[in-house]
């Protein structure tokens, strides 16, 4: 009997060469040679056989292939990969993902990837304009952008999601104007818009502690946060999570695992997962792997089963259910946790309220308000 579902996140950490903002778990590497492309998709197969017992009555929802560079390794090794995981979960999954970057992406391989059964892809664009794509140290240009999205649809994808960066340095309002017009003329059925943050340990935290990083100030980086998601609402994309937009029916269904809290099997170096909630972990637990190569190759199990109390996954689920535009159900929340949001975190929720940022007017979801979603970071400090 099929229980539930699962989502599979693969990990490919190779990069053509690392971006100074990155704080992703990866590996810089100008070309995989065939010996270690093998042995690190043996390594994940591997990891497979050992975690899937753990998911068993689960029938394979998603997969997304995320780095990393997925695209680095050969579109054999992808397919063999999904292969292997719908012969171990049974099932055809709804949707399979994998990041591609327009620099790394050997344009040929585009109808390969979907003959592998890849259905849709994550372009990683950034920008279109060459001088932000410079100073965010990223290995493509404009050409490559303009060059790879028709390809991807003479190959027959029809489910694309493009990424866009604002606030980087040097960026300014009308750059992103020019961004957004360009990026909305190719019609992408998602979009994922990030504001950039500076990681701690990234070559941009210390340049930035040397004052040397050319940052948007507070109210220009806003203004770019507004202009980015009133443009791409008033376009007709739905604005379904924080960073997130689609066009009716385009939703990213493993991305909506994560704020739902749905289980996801992580394969791969650094790679997360969340298992499913078992007599040991009745709230869950989230098991991440090694987040160096050697490690991984040797050891591959994950370092530590982090078991979540019921008071960390209160707040996760409000923190993850808040992001989105559904927002959180409060009789989800009292199913899970034996008493409502209000209650659990009293005063703190009265004073979002009157702050104008959080939303229990209808007493069956709690929501970010419209000024909510600007200062989101701040919300989730108070809640977290
Ligand atoms: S391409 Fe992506 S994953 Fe690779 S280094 Fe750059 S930001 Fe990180």
């Amino acid at each position: 009997m099929v229980l539930t579902s699962v989502g599979v996140y693969v990990h490919i950490p190779f990069c053509e060469r690392i971006c100074p903002y990155c704080d992703f778990a990866v590996v810089a590497r100008k070309s995989i040679d065939a010996i270690e492309e093998e042995n690190y998709v043996a390594a994940l197969l591997a990891e497979l056989e050992i975690r899937a017992p753990q998911f068993e009555l689960h029938h394979l929802d998603t997969i997304y292939f995320g780095g990393g560079t997925p695209s680095l390794l050969r579109p054999d090794l992808i397919g063999r990969i999904i292969e292997s995981l719908c012969s171990k979960f049974g099932g055809k999954p709804r949707e399979i993902t994998l990041e591609v970057n327009p620099s790394t992406l050997e344009i040929g391989r585009l109808p390969y990837f979907i003959g592998a059964g890849v259905n849709r892809l994550s372009i990683g664009v950034q920008s279109f304009d060459d001088l932000v794509l410079k100073r965010l140290g990223r290995a493509h240009r404009f050409s490559d952008v303009e060059d790879i999205i028709p390809k991807a649809r003479a190959a027959g994808f029809q489910n694309l999601s493009l990424d866009l960066i604002f606030g980087a340095p040097g960026q300014t309002y009308e750059s992103l104007e020019r961004d957004l017009q360009l990026l909305i003329e190719h019609a992408p059925e998602h979009v994922s818009a990030y504001s950039l943050t500076v990681e701690k340990g990234t070559p941009f935290s210390k340049a930035d502690a040397r004052g040397q990083l050319l940052l948007p100030a507070e109210e220009e980086s806003l203004a770019m946060l507004d202009l980015v998601w009133g443009r791409l609402v008033e376009v007709g994309y739905n604005h379904y999570e924080l960073s997130n937009f689609a066009k009716p029916g385009f939703y990213s269904l493993h991305n909506r695992r994560y704020w739902f809290r749905k289980p996801v099997l992580g394969l791969g170096m650094g790679a997360c997962s969340f298992d499913p909630k078992s007599r040991k972990a009745p709230y869950g637990a989230r098991p991440e792997n090694p987040r160096d190569l050697a490690s991984y190759l040797d050891s591959r199990l994950a370092c530590e089963d982090v078991i979540l109390s019921a008071d960390e996954a209160a707040r996760e689920a409000v923190f993850l259910a808040l992001r989105t535009s559904r927002g959180l159900s409060i009789q989800g929340f009292i199913d899970e946790f034996g008493q409502g949001p209000e209650e659990f975190f009293g005063e703190t929720s009265r004073r979002l309220v009157e702050a104008g940022v959080l939303n229990v007017g209808s007493g069956e979801v709690w929501s970010l308000t419209p000024k909510g979603r600007r200062v989101a970071d701040s919300v989730f400090l108070e809640l977290l």
